[in-house]
């Protein structure tokens, strides 16, 4: 997608702080940090929302999931973290290109953002 923020940032037409990518992912972290540790993990290939996600985005959604633990644990949150995906208006989501949070540190981040 040619205007969108964070299919920029994969294209490296954006900074961003990147912190793991492989060939399918890319994590970097949030530009206004909620909590010590606060990185965006997203799929390079775009995909807007995990309302608009089908059968063949299933592999890398699943990547996303699998990769977030040692990121974590890289960035410093060695006891758990929390990991967060806003779907849409309702979900509060304000990047249309699918984007897990993983929120942490060395303290409980407690129930809500
Ligand atoms: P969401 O509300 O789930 O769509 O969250 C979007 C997140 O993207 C917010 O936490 C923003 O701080 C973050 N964000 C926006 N622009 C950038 C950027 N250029 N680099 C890193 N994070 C960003």
């Amino acid at each position: 997608m040619q205007d969108c923020l964070f299919c920029r940032i994969v294209r490296g037409e954006i900074p961003a702080a990147k912190v793991y990518e492989d060939e399918e992912v890319l994590a970097f972290r949030d530009i206004q940090p909620q909590r010590p540790v606060h990185v965006l993990v997203i799929p390079k290939r775009h995909i807007t929302s995990l309302a608009h996600a089908t059968e063949a985005d299933i592999p890398v959604l699943g990547r996303m999931l699998a990769v977030a633990n040692q990121i974590a644990v890289d960035q410093g949150s060695t006891d758990g973290f929390r990991s967060i995906i806003n779907t849409g208006r309702v979900g509060g989501q304000e990047v249309m290109h699918v984007h897990m949070h993983i929120v942490g540190g060395q303290e409980p981040v407690g129930p809500m953002l």
